[in-house]
């Protein structure tokens, strides 16, 4: 079976997209779904955040300017028989450049990762995005199935929404990715004590309704202390409202895309 591959994209960066990144990764992959994250931010948060090094040559720039492949990029993270990760690297800032001189420059990350994902070797890719919807960006939702959405419980916390929805909708009505669809939207930082929080909650599932996962990440120290020390947050504190709300994430994504369940 092939693997279900989704990006985590957003215009806005802080949001929470490289946390979640690496700490449903890491979820996912303690359930046994066997999860390949695609680091595609030149920034390599989650490349860092997981405890890699940012190595040259390591990143899927080769493979997107037409050397190599995609496969050879791949690492297993720590111990674990299910976690994957390509790493980022610099160097991917300049592949934005590289892109648009290639032809057919929105689908070379579709066509990179194909192998991958019919390799029969992995369930689920998790694609973590920089924040801005430029070329890297775009070929993710062009390569990916599902968008997921991670949103900031604070006041605006729709804005810009509305802006990579049509970039959905565009890239689906030019056959671009038809198959692309809206996995999503986690709600991130949740302040359980403030009004606010409930408030933007309130809102956001009144327009997207049964969209928004059910589980919400609290906001938590350990969350945001967890990438210095190189680790996800279930090596740092396994026992946090962190991991926790991230178990129960992937609990959730597990069960409403029918990962693993070859
Ligand atoms: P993005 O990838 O969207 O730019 P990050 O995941 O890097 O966002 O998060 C931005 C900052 O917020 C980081 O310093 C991160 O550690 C912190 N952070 C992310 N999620 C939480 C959370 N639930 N609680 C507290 N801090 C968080
Ligand atoms: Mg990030």
């Amino acid at each position: 079976m092939s693997a279900t591959v989704f990006t985590i994209a957003n215009q806005k960066g802080g949001v929470g997209k490289t946390t979640t990144a690496i700490n449903l990764s890491y979820a996912m992959a303690e359930q046994g779904i066997r999860t390949l994250l695609v680091d595609l931010d030149p920034q390599a948060n989650a490349t860092s955040g997981l405890g890699l090094e940012k190595s040259e040559g390591g990143s899927l720039y080769g493979p997107l300017c037409g050397e190599g492949s995609a496969l050879e990029k791949v690492q297993p993270v720590g111990a674990s028989d299910c976690l994957f990760v390509i790493p980022s690297e610099v160097d991917m800032a300049a592949i934005e450049i590289e892109l648009v001189q290639r032809d057919n420059y929105l689908i070379q990350l579709r066509e990179c990762l194909q192998p991958l994902r019919e390799s029969g070797d992995f369930d689920a890719i998790i694609l973590d995005c920089p924040p801005a919807l430029g070329m890297l960006s775009m070929n993710s939702l062009a390569a990916a199935d599902y968008l997921l959405i991670a949103l900031q419980c604070e006041y605006l916390a729709m804005e810009g929404l509305g802006q990579i929805l049509k970039v959905v909708e565009k890239l689906r009505e030019a056959g671009v990715n038809d198959g692309l669809e809206l996995g999503g939207i986690l709600m991130t930082m949740f302040d359980q004590r403030t009004n606010l929080a409930h408030q933007v909650v309130g809102e956001v599932r009144n327009h997207f309704d049964e969209l928004v996962f059910r589980n919400m990440i609290p906001r938590s120290i350990r969350l945001s202390e967890a990438p210095s020390f190189g680790q996800s947050i279930f090596e740092y504190d396994p026992h946090s409202s962190g991991a926790n709300a991230y178990r129960y994430l992937a609990d959730e994504i597990i069960q409403r895309f029918t990962l693993g369940a070859s």
